[in-house]
């Protein structure tokens, strides 16, 4: 009979592109020891990469051909998946690049995403190479599902996608300046927050952002979580309360509904919040830090130290519909906050580190930008706390006045502190005012 190659499944082919100086430095090792072999004996053929230089990744998606590949998976921290997305993105064909499912195998010091796909899973948080062989025995497995991704635009312009976190203040300081504990592996962000603790600083800055619930009417107090709903039975108690906590988001709210006798649909989400804000702080444009007050303590070196210039410049991607340009002002149904601040985060996973579950209640394509703040006043021991408690994703129960979370569609953030640091998935870009809107599931993620 003849042979129809067609007919048979072929193999699925990867490209596994390995950062050897992310982490410790051990991805390399990691590959001949775990990785190849699994892929192997799961009969995926692959093509191994190692990435030789900042950027060298971002430009590597920008040439390869899409239909030669079934995914791009980083062999390394968050930091080397940003690089691919916008690579993806910078294509002409980025409606169809950005489609490729990627993957990521944590062999970083920030492994979050890893974290996020370990719990969707249902394992239990794992770090190091238990976390890792959990992502082998996924990524073999393959399932692909839809992931959200943030377009960001700083103040010159420069547009990125993103697909994990914004961060400014405490986080983003611990994140740059631990950079020198690197041979430390994950462990150098606990030496990093200690470090930080001791000397506790806080930013002055105006956040605005568009909720998508009315803050003012708080839904869905008392959901009952089905026993068959899909989420990880471990943390089915604990998410549970989260929920009831926060008051929450609509694709939940759908998935929770047969089992929920609290929930009225009518109350689903609405985008008429008024803003409590003074009409003054939306005319908030121009931005001159020359004219902002310093701070006798932010002398340290790493806040001086320039960025390089960035010669990637994105063009592409759906538009923004949701945020006029940097410089103009606001629509009114957007909420305003100028405050001082210990931390600005916004993050749509629901791991910021490994062990750091920040945002319980977030899913893969949500459509959701969580939103958190704690403003200065808080304690030291407070804060210790609250970092603490994120490993095990129990710090809303330390009911810390201080911390706020909540879900919007986009943000703006305007840093009225002259230095500083914004890290966008762990990866350092431009200070000053940066802005973003989410599009949901824009992206592919292989889960397994
Ligand atoms: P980690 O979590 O350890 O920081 P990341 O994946 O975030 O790991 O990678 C950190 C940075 O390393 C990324 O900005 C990436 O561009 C850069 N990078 C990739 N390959 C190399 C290389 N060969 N040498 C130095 N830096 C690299
Ligand atoms: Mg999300």
């Amino acid at each position: 009979t003849e042979f129809v190659p067609e007919l048979l499944p072929r193999t699925r082919r990867l490209m596994l592109l390995v950062n050897p100086c992310g982490g410790r430095g051990n991805a390399l090792q990691q590959c001949q020891s775990h990785i190849l072999p699994m892929l192997t004996e799961a009969e995926i053929s692959y093509n191994l990469i190692q990435t030789e230089r900042q950027n060298h990744a971002r430009e590597l998606v920008q040439g390869i051909s899409l239909e030669q590949w079934d995914g791009i998976i980083v062999i390394s921290g968050d930091g080397l998946l940003y690089e691919v997305i916008n690579g993806l993105m910078e294509r002409p064909d980025w409606e169809d690049a950005i489609k490729m499912p990627v993957g990521i195998l944590p062999c970083g010091s920030g492994n979050a995403l890893a974290g996020a796909i370990n719990y969707n899973a249902g394992f239990d948080q794992a770090m190091g190479s238990e976390l890792l062989l959990n992502c082998i025995l996924l990524l073999c497995r393959g399932t692909v599902i839809p992931m959200d991704l943030v377009s960001l635009t700083t103040c010159s312009g420069i547009r990125s996608f993103s697909f994990l976190s914004v961060a400014w203040g405490f986080i983003s300081d611990v994140d740059i300046e631990s950079e020198k504990y690197r041979h430390m592996g994950s462990a150098r962000f606990t030496v990093g927050t200690m470090v930080r603790v001791a000397s506790l600083r806080t930013y002055r800055g105006r956040l605005s952002y568009l909720p998508v619930l009315d803050a003012h009417r708080p839904i869905c107090r008392s959901i009952t979580l089905s026993p068959n709903g899909s989420l990880a039975p471990f943390q089915r108690s604990q998410l549970h309360r989260t929920i009831s906590d926060i008051g929450l988001c609509e694709e939940r709210n759908v998935m929770y509904k047969r089992s929920s006798t609290a929930l009225d649909t009518n109350e689903l989400p609405s985008f008429e919040s008024p803003s409590p804000s003074s009409p003054t702080a939306l005319h908030s444009s121009s931005f001159n830090f020359d004219s902002l007050s310093d701070d006798p303590s932010y002398q340290d070196s790493v806040y001086s130290k320039d960025l390089k210039p960035q010669r990637h410049h994105q063009v592409n991607g759906p538009k923004d519909d949701l945020l006029p340009s940097l410089g103009q002002p606001l629509p009114k149904n957007w909420i305003i906050v100028e405050d001082n601040f210990v931390l600005v985060l916004a993050i749509y996973q629901s791991h910021l580190g490994a062990d750091l579950f920040t945002a319980p209640f977030s899913t893969f394509d949500d459509g959701l930008i969580h939103l958190f703040f704690v403003k200065a006043g808080i304690s030291r021991a407070a804060l210790v706390r609250l970092f603490l408690a994120m490993e095990k994703g129990t710090h809303f129960e330390t009911e810390c006045p201080y911390l706020t979370h909540i879900p919007v569609r986009a943000f703006r953030l305007e840093p009225l502190t002259r230095k500083g640091i914004i890290t966008v998935d762990g990866e350092r870009v431009e200070y000053g005012p940066i802005q973003a809107q989410i599009h949901k599931g824009l992206s592919n993620l292989i889960t397994g």
